[in-house]
């Protein structure tokens, strides 16, 4: 029998409707609100831009959007970010990635405030991730896991399989499976014999950007399997699933595009509304 196909967009539209409702019922304060910066001119970062807007206008929050030029030095970047740190009407700053090659991503990350960092990608919450006390969620794995709520897939006891070890994808997501109570094993490049880890997968997250990469023959019978890789290529936007034939062994699957990519969204609104809620929170 094929898989059921997880649907993430259908998931993400449930959040985003919740979130809505909420921020509708806010009478008395201002509305949440996110900084998005861009730098430059790249296309797929021009597009993500825009839908988190859209995603910002659908769910009442006010967004502000700084489009830099290219030259941007890193003085003048920093600037707009202390800027923003210290705005009080400001509940989260995100920085697009990938920055000009001259301008350093981690040394700009560093210096958003903690507190601001929506996309939990500062070291001072990927420690607190790490121990259990976590600010704001990182929103892909975030995403993943709701996804998996939602579908009532139990994480606890379950061989789960990460394909991919980077800092805003597949550690962040061993770590979230972990806290779950799932038996972690993550996956890279220098993997010997990776369908042999693969196959004892009770949930396989691929993460690795290639499109297709994993097949029909990696994965066991009844298997979950979340796939998170967007690749543009020319036949469209592919994930790292070879999806056709995955979904006649797999028991649960996720589509690309559809699955994974709409829930980084929701996730990334859902973080603003908590940064939101803290800074009133502290101010009692
Ligand atoms: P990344 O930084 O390039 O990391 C890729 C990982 O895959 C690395 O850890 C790498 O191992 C591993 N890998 C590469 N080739 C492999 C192989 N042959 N066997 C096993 N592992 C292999 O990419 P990323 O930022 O994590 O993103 C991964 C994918 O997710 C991309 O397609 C990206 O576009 C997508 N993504 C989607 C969303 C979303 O919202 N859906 C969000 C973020 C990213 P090494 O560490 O050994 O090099």
């Amino acid at each position: 029998m094929s898989a059921i196909i997880i649907d993430g967009k259908r998931v993400s539209q449930k959040i985003k409707d919740e979130l809505k409702e909420k921020i509708s019922k806010i009478d008395d304060k201002r509305p949440p609100c996110l900084a998005v910066i861009l730098v430059g001119e790249d296309p797929a970062s021009k597009v993500y831009v825009k839908n988190k807007k859209l995603g910002c206008e659908y769910c009442g929050i006010t967004s502000l959007h700084y489009y830099l030029d290219e030259n941007t030095s890193m003085e003048e970047l920093l600037q707009l970010i202390d800027k923003l740190n210290n705005d009080d009407s400001v509940d989260g700053i995100l920085v697009q990635s990938p920055l000009p090659k001259h301008l350093d991503e981690k040394y700009v990350i560093n210096n958003i405030s903690p507190r601001k960092d929506v996309d939990a990608f500062h070291p001072i919450n990927v420690g607190k991730l790490m121990i259990g006390e976590p600010i704001f969620m990182p929103c892909t794995p975030q995403g993943v896991i709701r996804l998996l709520e939602e579908y009532n897939i139990s994480i606890e006891g379950k061989n789960c399989v990460v394909i991919g070890r980077s800092n805003i994808v597949g550690k962040p997501m061993s770590i979230l499976l972990l806290s779950k109570n799932g038996t972690v094993t993550i996956c890279h490049s220098r993997t010997k014999d990776l369908k042999s880890v693969t196959k004892q997968a009770d949930i396989l997250v691929a993460a690795i950007g290639k499109p297709n990469f994993v097949t029909a023959d990696m994965v066991k019978p009844d298997t979950v399997v979340i796939d998170v890789g967007i690749s543009r290529t020319e036949n469209g936007l592919k994930g790292d699933v070879d999806f056709e034939n995955v979904k006649e062994v797999a028991s649960y699957i996720t589509p690309v595009p559809g699955g994974v990519g709409p829930m980084t969204i929701a996730m990334l609104l859902e973080n603003t509304y908590k940064g939101y809620l803290e800074f009133y929170n502290q101010q009692v």
